[in-house]
C-alpha cells in the first residue's frame, strides 16, 4: 500500500524506461495521440488519414502559423517540441538530409517510437539506410521504418485505392507492433520485414524500375528488330532489287504482322526452355540439391515476364490480322481477284482454303490458351488456385499453347519450305527460323516424358540422389524398390542383403560409417 501511494498519479514523459507505445498517450477525448514532424505533402495526407481513423494528430512545424490552414481542423499544428512531447509515436515526415536539424528534440523523443517514412534519391546498395542513420541520431528512441512505399496520394485516397501493403521493420518489437496496429486501424496491411537492417531494402523498393522486366523486354525488342529486318529484306527489299517492284507500303502493317507472331512463338519457347535445361541438369547431376548456374536461375525467375511479353505480341498480332482487310491494298487485291474470276480463272484452291481454315483455328486456340496463362499469372488469380491447379495451367496448358502455336506456324508455312522461290536472297522463310526453338522444346519435353526418364526425374525431384544413395534394410528384407544404383561399401557389421536383381547393399549402419564406392559394380 505505501508503494502504491508513493507512485505519482501522472507519470512524467520519459519515465518508465524502454519504449512507450501508442496506447500510452491519449487525447482528452480518449483518442490515441500521434505526432508528425514536418508539414509537407506526406504529412498532410497522413494527418487526414489518421484523423479519419480516429487518432488525435499533433503536427510539429518550424512555422506552425503558416502551415495550420493546410491541415484538417481536427489536427493540432504546433511547434516541433510540443508535438514531440505530446505523442509517444511520432512520424518523421522530413527529408533525411534534414533529420539532423531535429537533434534538439532528442531528450523529448527519448523512449518514444519514431517512424521513418523517408525515401532515398537513388538506389542505395551499400547502406547505411536513412532509418539506420536516424536510429544513430536518436539512440534512445525506437526507430521503425515504414510507410515510404506508399505515396501521399495513396494515403489521401485511403486503402481502397492503390497498394494496401505497408512494409515495416524495426529492432524494438513492441514499437513495431504498435505501428502495425496503427496500420491496421488505418485500413492498410502491415508486412513485417524484420529488423532495422532490412530498412535498406524497404527504402530501395520504391526506386526500382521494373527490375524483373528488363531482360524479357530487351529480348522481345531484340527479337522484334531481328525478325523485322529479316522480313523486310525478304518481303520488301528483295522484290524491289530483283524486279523493281515497290512494296514498301507493307512495312507498317504487313511486315509488323509477320514479325509479331515470330517474336511471340520464340518468346513462348523461351518460357519452357529453362525448365528443360533444369531437368537435364538434374538428370545429369543425379540430384536436385545442386545449385543451378546463376544465369539459369535468373532465366527461370523471368518466365512469367517472358510469357506475358509473348502474350502481348500474340494479342497485337491478332489485332493487326483483324485490321488487314481494312487496308486499301487489301481491297485492291480483292478487286483484282474478282476480275480474275470474271475472266474465268478458278481462284478456289481446295488445299489453300483448308490451310487457311486450319491456320486461323489453330491461331485462335493458341491465343485463347495464352490468355488463360496470362490471366492466371496475375497474383490475385494465382492466389485462388492451389499449386497443382496452377502448375496444370502453367505447365500442361502452357505446352498445349506452345504446340498449338507451333501448328499455327506450320500451317502458315505449309509447303513453302520446299519452294525454291521462297529462298529470297538465299534466306529461308521466316517460319523456318521461328520453328527451330519450339521444335527443340517440344521434342525435349517428349523425351522427358519417356517412362524411364520421367521416373528417374520424378525420383530426383522427391529427393533421391545418385551419389548419396543408400538403402537401409533389415537382414532378410527381400524387397528392392529399384532406387538402388550403386553399391555402397561400408565397414561391415551385418551381412549384405542381396536383392532379387543382384544389387547388394549393406544395412543398419550409421551414415558416418559409410564410404561411397562409386566404382563398385553390382554384386
Ligand atoms: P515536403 O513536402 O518537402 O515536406 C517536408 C517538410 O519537412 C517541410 O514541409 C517542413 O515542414 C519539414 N522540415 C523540417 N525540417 C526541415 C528543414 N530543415 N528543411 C526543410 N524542411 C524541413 O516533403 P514530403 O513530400 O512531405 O516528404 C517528406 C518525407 O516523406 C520525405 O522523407 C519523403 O521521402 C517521404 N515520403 C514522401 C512521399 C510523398 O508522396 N510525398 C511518399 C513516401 C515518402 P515545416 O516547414 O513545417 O517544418
Amino acid at each position: 500500500m505505501p508503494d502504491e501511494m508513493a507512485r505519482p498519479l501522472i507519470r512524467g514523459r520519459g519515465e518508465g524506461g524502454g519504449s512507450r507505445h501508442l496506447e500510452a498517450s491519449t487525447s482528452e477525448h480518449g483518442a490515441p495521440v500521434v505526432g508528425i514532424l514536418g508539414t509537407g505533402d506526406f504529412s498532410r495526407s497522413l494527418a487526414s488519414r489518421l484523423v479519419a481513423s480516429g487518432y488525435h494528430v499533433v503536427v510539429g512545424s518550424r512555422n506552425p502559423k503558416r502551415s495550420a490552414a493546410l491541415f484538417p481542423e481536427e489536427a493540432e499544428v504546433t511547434s516541433q517540441m510540443e508535438a514531440a512531447s505530446q505523442a509517444d509515436l511520432v512520424f518523421v515526415a522530413v527529408f533525411p538530409e534534414h533529420h539532423s536539424t531535429l537533434v534538439e528534440l532528442k531528450p523529448t523523443l527519448a523512449g518514444k517510437t519514431l517512424v521513418d517514412v523517408s525515401n532515398g534519391l537513388r538506389i542505395n546498395r551499400d547502406g547505411p539506410s536513412n532509418a539506420e542513420q536516424l536510429a544513430e541520431l536518436f539512440p534512445e528512441s525506437s526507430v521503425v521504418k515504414g510507410f515510404n512505399t506508399i505515396s501521399a496520394w495513396t494515403l489521401q485516397m485511403g486503402p481502397r485505392d492503390g497498394s494496401r501493403q505497408i512494409f515495416l521493420c524495426g529492432n524494438n518489437s513492441k514499437a513495431k507492433s504498435s505501428v502495425m496496429q496503427l496500420c491496421r486501424r488505418m485500413g492498410f496491411v502491415p508486412v513485417d520485414m524484420g529488423l532495422l537492417s532490412s530498412s535498406l531494402e524497404i527504402e530501395n523498393l520504391p526506386l526500382y524500375l521494373f527490375p524483373s522486366w528488363r531482360v524479357p523486354v530487351f529480348c522481345t525488342l531484340s527479337l522484334f528488330v531481328f525478325f523485322y529486318v529479316y522480313n523486310f529484306l525478304r518481303d520488301v527489299l528483295q522484290p524491289y532489287v530483283t524486279a523493281g517492284k515497290s512494296v514498301f507500303y507493307k512495312m507498317p502493317i504487313n511486315t509488323v504482322n509477320v514479325t509479331l507472331p515470330a517474336v511471340a512463338l520464340v518468346m513462348l519457347s523461351l518460357v519452357y526452355l529453362p525448365g528443360l535445361c533444369a531437368a537435364l541438369l538434374q538428370l545429369w547431376w543425379g540430384t536436385k540439391y545442386n545449385r543451378f548456374p546463376s544465369w539459369l536461375d535468373r532465366w527461370l525467375n523471368s518466365r512469367k515476364q517472358l510469357g506475358l511479353c509473348s502474350f502481348w505480341c500474340a494479342a497485337l498480332h491478332a489485332i493487326y490480322s483483324l485490321c488487314l482487310p481494312m487496308r486499301k491494298s487489301a481491297r485492291f487485291k480483292l478487286l483484282i481477284t474478282a476480275q480474275q474470276m470474271k475472266g474465268g480463272d478458278d481462284v478456289w484452291v481446295d488445299a489453300e482454303v483448308w490451310r487457311m481454315e486450319l491456320y486461323l483455328s489453330a491461331g485462335i486456340m493458341a491465343l485463347g490458351l495464352l490468355s488463360l496463362l496470362a490471366v492466371t499469372s496475375l497474383p490475385s488469380v494465382a492466389n485462388t488456385v492451389n499449386w497443382r491447379e496452377f502448375s496444370f495451367i502453367q505447365s500442361t496448358l502452357g505446352y498445349c499453347a506452345l504446340s498449338t502455336a507451333t501448328v499455327h506456324t506450320l500451317l502458315y508455312g505449309w509447303d513453302h519450305a520446299f519452294d525454291p522461290d521462297q529462298y529470297r536472297f538465299l534466306m529461308p522463310p521466316t517460319f523456318m527460323l521461328v520453328l527451330v526453338l519450339p521444335a527443340v522444346v517440344l521434342l525435349g519435353r517428349l523425351a522427358l516424358l519417356a517412362p524411364c526418364v520421367a521416373r528417374r526425374l520424378g525420383r530426383i525431384r522427391r529427393g533421391w540422389e545418385k551419389s548419396r544413395h543408400l538403402h537401409f534394410a533389415l537382414p532378410g528384407d527381400g524387397f528392392c524398390n529399384g532406387l538402388e544404383e550403386r553399391m555402397v561399401k561400408v565397414s561391415v557389421r551385418q551381412p549384405p542383403a542381396v536383392c532379387n536383381d543382384g544389387v547388394a547393399f549393406r544395412n543398419h549402419l550409421p551414415l558416418h560409417s559409410v564410404t561411397k564406392d562409386t566404382t563398385a559394380g553390382r554384386a
